[in-house]
């Protein structure tokens, strides 16, 4: 069908619908009329509080003042994931957002590290991370600095209501609608399948030419309405449940969130500046939700505030994220769990998509087909990073890691894998939003070693190699010795941690 479209309805206002209505509106401008419906009596998930550095272009699309973004959403800063015995019991590694050290004449610097660590000159690749090195040294500033040496990537750990709430006020000034009421019924016109009117409790009417479904994992339109269909990817990602419970602040905010396994499942503590999220991401065939409460409030590092919240969820995709005249964004076009903070990415990367892809003068079959060819190749690329977590353990303690192990993983994670396991090569993938860098880091920390390297790390004598991973090393550190602590930063930057 091609009409031009005006009116765009979104359905849901948590993070996706109010994250969606303010990129759309701020970057398309007068070009739409934006209403959100949103309904008290459903609420919002309630969660989904740490994020990935690319948050950053949000903010600055949308013209955020930083420390104002903080302030309002009692924000921390993230540096990196601290992965705690999921390799094996007792281990722990870091997954950053930075890179340890960098390409020299095309060779990436852990060419260089894998042939000192085979010549018995064994330090850690983390040494050489801006970004473990103030995570773990507990330092952090913005650094006005132009030398990529000292680059620092970070993100956001944030409270997720006062993050809608924020976004809502910012929404309504740049002139969205928002509707208050519960969606009851939705009419689809019978000639072409696409939804018209969304009928709510108290008799209101909302017509649309275009709508974006944020009503979360009940998938109002692209499911209920469309019929869509979804696909299930439990039998790679075997947790189907969540429970979370905030908890008091702890004395010193840190720079990480802490993912921590445990026999059928992992704990997430995210750190904020009033509280501290928490919470489990379990199995529910190895664990009953009274284990899982146990195991939950038996880890916490400070008193909890209130009675854990239960979040069932599936993982896996809407088979199309874009429907007929529906474009579902958020936990309605699938899910992923939150082992590498990924979801809210997902919601801006949609919002993106479908600005770029826009069907201002009416939806056509292309561009249906081009926004869900680069949906599914995203969704399933962070499928495949994450699963690799799973699948490459060693802990052998329970049925449920053993069971991880054994299985059958997509191709595509395979020949990653089996590339980097050879001699170190690592491959970028188009829309992978994981860059080598995370490859590397997440692939070490699960236990592959490199059996060789590339031979372009030979053309440095042994004298000139250590030479260069040292003073790498101590070029890292040089900028932290004058840095202020998390909290420090935060009172001097915003005045609040
Ligand atoms: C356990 C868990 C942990 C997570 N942690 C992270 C994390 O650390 N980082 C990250 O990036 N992501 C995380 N996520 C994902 C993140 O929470 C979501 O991506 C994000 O909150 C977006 O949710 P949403 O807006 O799609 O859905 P919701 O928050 O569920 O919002 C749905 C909206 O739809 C409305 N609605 C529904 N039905 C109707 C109706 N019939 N009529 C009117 N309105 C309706 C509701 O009122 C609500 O406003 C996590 C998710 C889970 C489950």
């Amino acid at each position: 069908m091609n009409a031009p479209i005006r009116k765009l309805v979104i359905v849901g206002g948590g993070t996706a619908g109010w994250m969606s209505a303010a990129l759309l509106k701020r970057v398309l401008g007068d070009r739409l009329d934006i209403e959100l419906v949103e309904s008290r009596e459903i609420g919002t998930v309630g969660v989904g509080e740490a994020t990935i550095p690319p948050i950053q272009h949000v903010n600055n699309v949308l013209g955020l003042d930083e420390a104002e973004f903080l302030r309002e959403t009692k924000s921390t800063i993230k540096l990196a994931i601290r992965f705690e015995n999921w390799r094996a019991q007792g281990e722990q590694y870091y997954h950053t957002f930075g890179a340890p050290g960098r390409v020299q004449a095309f060779c990436p610097f852990h060419h260089f590290w894998v042939r000192a660590r085979m010549s018995g000159h064994a330090t850690s690749l983390w040494d050489h991370d801006l970004n473990y090195l103030c995570a773990v040294g507990d330092k952090f500033a913005k650094l006005q600095v132009n030398d990529p040496v000292w680059e620092l990537q970070y993100a956001y750990h944030f409270d997720a209501s006062l993050y809608g709430q924020y976004l809502r006020r910012y929404c309504e000034k740049l002139g969205v609608t928002r509707t208050e009421g519960l969606v009851e019924h939705v009419d689809v016109d019978p000639e072409n399948g696409h939804v018209t009117t969304l009928h709510l409790k108290d008799g209101k009417q909302v017509a649309g030419e275009f709508f974006v479904d944020c009503s979360g994992g009940r998938g109002l339109l692209i499911q209920k309405t469309l019929n869509t269909g979804y696909e299930d990817w439990s039998h790679w990602l075997p947790c189907d449940r969540a429970m979370a419970v905030p908890s008091e602040r702890f004395e010193r905010t840190l720079l990480f969130t802490r993912s921590i396994a445990h026999s059928a499942g992992w704990q997430w503590r995210i750190p904020l500046q009033h509280r501290n999220g928490n919470g489990l991401v379990y199995s529910s065939s190895h664990y009953s939700d009274d284990e899982a409460a146990d195991i939950l409030l038996n880890n916490l590092e400070s008193k909890p505030i209130g009675e854990p919240k239960i979040i069932p969820f599936r993982t896996g995709r809407a088979t199309r994220q874009w429907n007929r005249n529906v474009v579902a964004v958020g936990l309605s076009s699938g899910f992923l769990e939150p082992l590498e903070s990924t979801s809210i990415y997902l919601i801006q990367s949609a919002a993106v998509r479908l600005i770029h892809l826009f069907p201002h003068a009416g939806v056509t079959d292309e561009l249906i087909a081009e926004y869900n060819r680069q949906s599914q190749t995203e969704y399933e690329q962070i499928r495949d990073f994450i699963i690799m977590h799973y699948w490459l353990n060693d802990r052998g303690d329970s049925r449920f890691w053993q069971d991880c192990a054994a299985m059958d993983v997509p191709d595509r994670l395979h020949r990653k894998t089996e590339l980097f396991g050879a001699n170190g090569t690592l491959v970028h993938d188009d829309l992978d939003i994981f860059l080598d860098s995370s490859w590397l880091q997440v692939m070490l920390g699960q236990g592959i070693v490199p059996r060789d390297y590339h031979p372009l790390a030979d053309r440095l004598s042994d004298a000139e190699l250590l030479d260069k991973l040292e003073k790498t090393r101590l070029t890292k550190q040089q900028p932290l010795e004058k840095m202020p602590g998390h909290d420090e930063f935060l009172r001097m930057y915003c005045g609040t941690g």
